[in-house]
């Protein structure tokens, strides 16, 4: 039986910037997975480290799009009917959370997450000698209609008064950007202060090995096996059991999996995504990944290919796949981008689950009422942003130094009230 300080349940980017932020504090560190580094939701998104964000992604209010979501005919979003009843007091909590006040909530407890997102990454990338999957080149959004674009404009507004620097485009600024794009757009922004990368896998396993290179021991096996022995936590994995003063469950879309055998109900639910790769027609390309605002699907170049990925689906995490958003997009992506043959096979499109509270916050901090235990987890649309600066937060408070920013806003008690 191995001895270590800590041991971090999932190695997805979240999990795995939590135990290396751990290591580069000195803690001997496992990581448990039961798959790769990386392979699971972190796999598979759009790449865009998204530091500007401002505000959440708000239930719909607009009846047109509500009308188009219901009768199942929106780009943007698709929901299994069966799922509904379960899905419904999650629902109406996300709904609630997209006033006006709960959305300046969330703006003002994540600024200090999405303002060091960026240079949290970088810091960890040259470490690993991963700079390469970097690119500081911002990302963009088109709006075909003055409609699309003028509903964004208090949004806009708003994330001006706080600081957060954007320009607005006119098409051929936008071309300046991208000069491939069809000019089927009549507005753009580009947000400069994001940044974006070649390829999330290889990012989390530089990270991963960058663990080890500090000391970290990855280990394959099942975190559902954790249980309590004396004061220590104890996971039995492939290479043998290993103990821990303090767990962090970095499960993603799988912590409630854990976390309900361990009688801690907290609201996650999930935001199915798909996506497929494209070879670029001839020399074309782009350069920074770009969204098709009013249509609702991003683009951005990896190195698999041009990477079209969707919104979001509304169904159980386990049931069968049904990529209908991906069929809906893809002749609008086609007008758009310079997309040549598939690279993958279209029958097996990808599926992630971005894991999701009402609130659109991430839980970081102490699981209540289970003495050692803590959370990373929840972090929607954006975890691949928030993965390093979440898990310096919760290395802080766990070795008892100052943390960065306050983490009230983080902890699951806000459910429990
Ligand atoms: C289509 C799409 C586009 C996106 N685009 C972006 C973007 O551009 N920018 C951004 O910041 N975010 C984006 N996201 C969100 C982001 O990908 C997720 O928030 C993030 O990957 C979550 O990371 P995680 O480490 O929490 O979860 P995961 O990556 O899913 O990691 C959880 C790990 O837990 C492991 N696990 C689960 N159960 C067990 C078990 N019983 N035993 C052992 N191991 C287990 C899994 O194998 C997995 O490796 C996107 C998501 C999707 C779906």
């Amino acid at each position: 039986m191995a001895r270590t300080d800590a041991i971090v349940l999932g190695a997805g980017i979240v999990g795995t910037s939590a135990a290396l932020q751990l290591a580069k504090r000195g803690l001997s560190v496992a990581l448990i997975d039961r798959q790769g580094p990386g392979e699971g939701t972190s796999y598979g998104n759009a790449g865009i480290l998204e530091g500007n964000t401002y505000f959440p992604y708000p239930f719909p209010t607009d009846p047109g799009a509500l009308l188009r979501i219901a009768f199942k005919r929106a780009t943007e979003a698709n929901y299994h009917l069966a799922h509904l009843p379960r899905l419904l007091p999650w629902l109406i909590a996300y709904w609630n959370a997209g006033r006006p006040k709960h959305m300046f909530e969330f703006a003002h407890a994540m600024r200090p997450l999405f303002a060091s997102a960026v240079a949290e990454h970088e810091k960890l990338m040259i470490e690993a000698g991963a700079e390469r999957y970097l690119r500081k080149t911002g990302w963009l959004r088109v709006y075909r209609s003055d409609a699309g674009f003028e509903s964004m404009k208090s949004d806009l507004d708003a994330v001006a008064k706080a600081g957060i620097p954007f320009d607005v485009l006119d098409p051929a600024g936008a071309l300046t950007l991208e000069p491939d794009l069809a000019p089927i757009f009549q507005h753009a922004t580009f947000w400069p202060g994001a940044a974006s990368v070649s390829n999330p896998l290889a990012v989390t396993r530089a990270y991963d090995a960058l663990f080890k290179k500090l000391g970290g021991v990855v280990l394959t096996g099942n975190a559902l096996s954790l249980h309590r022995s004396g004061a220590n936590w104890r996971v039995d994995t492939h290479e043998g059991a290993v103990d821990a003063p303090q767990a962090v469950i970095a499960l993603g879309p799988w912590a409630p999996d854990l976390l309900d055998r361990l009688g801690v109900k907290l609201p996650l639910e999930v935001k199915r995504g798909y996506h497929r790769h494209f070879k670029a027609r001839g020399n074309a390309g782009i350069s920074r990944p770009v969204l098709d605002a009013d249509v609702g699907y991003c683009v951005a170049p990896m190195e698999q290919g041009l990477r079209l990925t969707t919104g979001a689906e509304f169904a159980d995490r386990d049931a069968p796949r049904t990529p209908v958003q991906l069929d809906r997009v893809l002749p609008k992506a086609r007008e758009l981008f310079p997309l040549g043959e598939p690279v993958d096979n279209p029958d097996e499109p990808w599926m992630g689950s971005r894991p999701s509270f009402p609130d659109s916050r991430p839980v970081i901090g102490r699981i209540p009422g289970q003495a050692g235990l803590w959370g990373d987890y929840g972090h929607t649309h954006w975890g691949l942003t928030l993965g390093p600066v979440s898990g310096r937060l919760l290395a802080e408070m766990m070795t008892g130094a100052a943390p960065f920013c306050d983490p009230a806003p983080f902890a699951a008690e806000r459910f429990l009230k």
